[in-house]
């Protein structure tokens, strides 16, 4: 996979793409990563980048020359061949009005050869970067950054983990939070439970106990089974508390929806318990 970012802030990079499994899989040939300055498509003395909006308002807007300039100078396959998937190569638009970066999204992205990401600044982009040029906008979250910087990295690193040999262990990226894939028999009592789209399941290792904190006693028995059930039931109660919309996705075993509403219950039970000890006092 390679990744070709477009940034006035090359230097930003040095650091968040140069520790761990992004490193290792650049040093590994899994990834390349190259950074185009924008500041070198430019053809005037200050090589400016931005300028004012048209039709007046707050700050400033990076110019359309630069990046298409840029951008033509990168050889990519016609956007037409881009878009239709003909090409496996895509340029991104960092923008906090794209679609949603997820992990879907981000595995969608894992089976491509090439993405290009244009980190916006200022106020944003000319839009007519985003209407002729980028094959997408894409934000990563229900915030306003000062850059898309911070995505641009975002996004490599969590596609990076999805490339085969970037984590050394195949099934862990399958075991994470929000994946979907789950492979019957690679999958295995060892892995316990794959998320399945849920949040993952909680992880612990030694000390056994600490701070008068003891792992829980599953865990220590060696019953896979038993093991596997615990870590689905705890998921699926994480899943519930913190992003019950997920639950709504993820297809559900009879298992599944027999632990949901034990939780459920557990969490009647607590809260009279709770009102009863309030009355008490
Ligand atoms: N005026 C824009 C708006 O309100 O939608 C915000 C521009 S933001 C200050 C500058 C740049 O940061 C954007 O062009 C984009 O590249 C990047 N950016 C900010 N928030 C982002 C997000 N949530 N996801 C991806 N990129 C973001």
């Amino acid at each position: 996979m390679k990744f070709e970012i477009v940034t006035i802030f090359p230097d930003f990079f040095r650091g968040p793409l140069d520790y761990g499994i992004v490193r290792r899989a650049r040093e590994a040939g899994i990834i390349e990563i190259l950074l185009h300055d924008l500041r070198a498509f430019t053809t005037d003395r200050h090589k400016t980048v931005d300028d004012r909006p048209f039709g007046g308002g707050e700050g400033m807007v990076l110019k359309p020359e630069p990046l298409f300039a840029c951008a033509e100078s990168l050889a990519l396959a016609p956007r037409e061949q881009r878009l239709s998937g003909e090409a496996k190569e895509t340029v991104v638009l960092l923008s906090p009005q794209g679609a949603l970066f997820t992990q879907g999204m981000a595995e969608e992205l894992a089976a491509l050869e090439r993405i290009v990401l244009i980190c916006g600044r200022y106020e944003g982009v000319d839009e007519r970067v985003a209407e002729a040029l980028a094959d997408r906008e894409i934000s990563i979250g229900d915030y306003v950054l000062s850059g898309g910087e911070l995505g641009a990295a975002v996004m490599v690193d969590t596609i990076t983990r999805l490339m085969p040999g970037a984590l050394g262990n195949e099934a862990s990226a399958r075991q994470e939070s929000f994946s979907a894939q789950v492979k019957a028999g690679i999958d295995g009592p060892d892995s316990t439970c794959a998320s399945g789209g849920l949040l993952d399941y909680p992880h612990y290792t030694r000390p056994a106990e600490f701070r008068g904190m003891p792992v829980p006693e599953v865990l220590v028995n060696g019953n896979h089974d038993e093991i596997r059930r615990w870590r689905r039931r705890k998921a699926l109660e994480k899943t519930a508390r913190n992003r019950p919309d997920l639950l709504e996705r993820q297809p559900l075993s009879a298992e599944d929806k027999k632990f949901l509403a034990e939780i459920v219950e557990d969490k009647i039970a607590k809260e009279k318990m709770g009102r009863e000890a309030t009355r008490k006092t």
